[in-house]
């Protein structure tokens, strides 16, 4: 039986996307093998790879002068190729402070130049997304570094920053996909794709053409994004299990209206939770209004004894992964692309049944 998880990452499949796989685990559309077993340059997979960037494209509207490529290493090692690909010629970046993944990607872009901290949101505990007009850029950076949807705190942006002329670089592991954007306003997007989009292994880099001119000489061939852009994403070996299911995953999305269609629905399952929350003297969420993830939802407690409890009671109805990270406590309930209305319903009934016992 499958149970409603609601883990922050790797997350929650679309059911009929882990379906369709397994029907072709052994033979994909009568080639006679698995796509774990296809060479990455036989046209079979070569088919898959293009279907998916293809889909990847029109679910994100990417503009023509922007390149899709399929790397690895995750976000975690972006945090260190986006300034070896961005800073030639400069010596110092900004960095936006969010919360914990933006802390992760300041301290590994220090290793490579001069971090400016342009805003930060840790006098209020990460709770918030500062203003564009508290921002102080420099006009000579080479870039702004953004997190758009702390995992970790539960803080989304729900606007777009305006850097003009100096590149918007973003972090978006754990939202992509799950709200409509406008790409042209970035000069660089990243993330992980276990969180939305696929399994671990994948890690997704959209980058405007103009940028692929600026790596300092001693990036890694394998990370150097415009030697990967002209190689087809296949310098090396790529993920090529992960980049299939991503594409099974964006053809789900397309079959369900595409972005727009898919963004009303996660409107729907956070506003479900959060007005619970809101309405409950019980339960908590520290985040500011306006400010708050539709993917990652933290809550706490009034009366800490009783997270144990409640973890228990979850996991016994079904319910599993809500503990919430260790830097911010309590619980946190995400609820990515894949978490069906029905899920959250499922929560709200549990959390409120374990107020009326506790209160
Ligand atoms: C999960 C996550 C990361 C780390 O991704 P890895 O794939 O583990 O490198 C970085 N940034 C954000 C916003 C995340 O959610």
């Amino acid at each position: 039986m499958r149970v409603f998880n609601f883990s922050a990452g790797p997350a929650v499949l679309p059911e009929p996307v882990l379906r369709q796989a397994a029907s072709e685990m052994l033979d994909w559309h009568g080639s006679g093998m698995s796509v774990m077993e296809m060479s990455h340059r036989g046209k079979e997979f070569m088919g898959i790879a293009d279907k998916a960037e293809a889909d990847l494209r029109t679910l994100l509207a990417i503009p023509n002068n922007y390149k899709v490529l399929f790397l690895q290493g995750g976000a975690v090692a972006e945090n260190a190729i986006v300034p070896m690909n961005l800073l030639a010629g400069k010596s110092g970046a900004h960095y936006v402070n969010t919360g914990e993944w933006s802390k992760k990607s300041i301290k590994e872009a220090r290793k490579y130049c001069d971090v400016h901290i342009a805003a930060s949101a840790e006098d209020e505990h990460f709770t918030y997304v500062p203003a564009q007009s508290a921002w102080n850029v420099g006009k000579d950076t080479a870039y702004v570094h953004v997190c758009t949807n702390e995992t970790i705190g539960g803080v989304e942006y729900q606007w777009t920053p305006d850097t003009g002329r100096v590149p918007l670089v973003a972090d978006m592991s754990s939202h992509l996909l799950s709200r409509v954007i406008d790409v042209s306003k970035y000069g660089v997007i990243y993330g992980g794709a276990q969180k939305n989009l696929g399994p671990a292994g994948l890690t997704l880099v959209i980058v405007r053409d103009d940028l692929l001119d600026r790596s300092l000489a001693i990036t890694p061939s394998a990370f150097h994004w415009k030697e990967q852009a002209e190689a087809g994403s296949m310098l090396n070996t790529p993920p090529t299990y992960a980049i299939y299911i991503a594409g099974l995953v964006f053809e789900w999305l397309l079959a369900q209206g595409g972005v727009p269609a898919i963004e009303q629905r996660n409107i729907a399952k956070a506003a479900l939770l959060y007005d619970f929350l809101d309405r409950s003297s019980f339960y908590r969420s520290p985040v500011r209004t306006h400010d708050r993830s539709r993917m990652n939802v933290p809550f706490k407690l009034r009366d800490e004894a009783l997270d144990g409890p409640f973890l228990k009671g979850a996991e016994a109805a079904g319910m599993v992964q809500l503990k919430g990270h260790r830097a911010v406590g309590g619980m946190r309930a995400s609820i990515y692309n894949a978490m069906p209305i029905e899920g959250v319903q499922t929560l709200v009934d549990y959390i409120r049944a374990f107020e009326q016992r506790h209160a």
